[in-house]
């Protein structure tokens, strides 16, 4: 029998033509293509006609496919001498859980190969025009993640130190926690903050305002997740905080 393999693959934030020619070549060529819910169902259009297609989308709070059963379809599949395409949202390593796919994976000893994809921290930000390290006022960028397993604590203070741009995934539902920790870190409340819901899709959804603000904002204007919030002096490079200190919401 012919070895299988399980490609870990990054689909990019949604839109999909900000997917890789890597990502679209090897749907066309996998058995069967395992979906997480933030993957775009336009790239469906890649994958081979006879190829079965297996929904596995996990989203904190709704109902999901516990990640166990995840490791388990790949491993099945793969072990039965399949191509797996294993699309994951935006990067596979990137608050995506790729790693632990990854470590399963060879730990059983299928072959495995991660194909990287254009992260959301990236690629939403640039959609409306925040550079995220200008260097006139960022040296650094940090991708954090605003949810953590049991609650582990992050070091806003820290973070709130480095002076660069933050970047926070999953920050929707403990932003107001998280903004309170970082004003009380000494951040300005008029700190440029923006929050963009299903960035590069057209539903897309943005506010930009100020770190002060931040909370407010979101029930404002009706925006959750998933969505990505960006914290520095570049969100006003974007100029529209500076054309406008009240909220705004942009319009592209
Ligand atoms: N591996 C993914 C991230 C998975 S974690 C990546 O590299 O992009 C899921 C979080 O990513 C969401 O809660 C949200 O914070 C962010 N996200 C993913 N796609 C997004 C999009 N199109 N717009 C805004 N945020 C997005």
């Amino acid at each position: 029998m012919k070895p299988g393999k399980v490609y870990l693959i990054g689909s990019g934030p949604g839109d999909v033509e900000l997917m890789t020619l890597k990502a679209v070549r090897l749907l066309g060529e996998a058995d069967v293509v395992l979906l997480d819910d933030l993957v775009n169902r336009e790239v469906l259009r890649f994958v081979a006609p006879d190829a079965e297609i297996v929904d596995v989308g996990k989203r904190g709070g709704c109902k999901s496919t516990p990640q166990v059963s995840i490791h388990e379809q790949m491993l099945k599949h793969a072990q039965a001498g399949r191509i797996v395409a294993r699309l994951k949202g935006g990067d596979p390593f990137v608050f995506g859980r790729g790693g632990e796919e990854m470590q399963c994976l060879v730990a059983a000893g299928v072959a495995v190969e991660v194909v990287s994809g254009v992260t959301a921290g990236v690629a939403v930000p640039a959609v409306l025009g925040i550079p995220l390290t200008h260097r006139d006022c960022a040296r650094s960028v940090t991708f954090v993640t605003g949810h953590t397993r049991n609650d582990e604590p992050t070091d806003w203070r820290g973070l709130a130190g480095t002076g660069g741009t933050l970047v926070i995934y999953m920050g929707i539902a403990n932003l107001s926690r998280i903004v309170a920790e970082l004003l009380a870190a000494g951040l300005s409340p008029m700190l440029p903050a923006a929050v963009i819901q299903h960035g590069t899709l057209p539903q897309q959804r943005s506010v930009v305002t100020t770190l002060g603000e931040l909370p407010a904002a979101l029930p404002a204007h009706g925006i959750g997740s998933p969505a990505i919030v960006i914290i520095g002096e570049v969100v006003g490079i974007a100029g529209y905080v500076s054309k406008n200190p009240a909220i705004c919401e942009v319009q592209l």
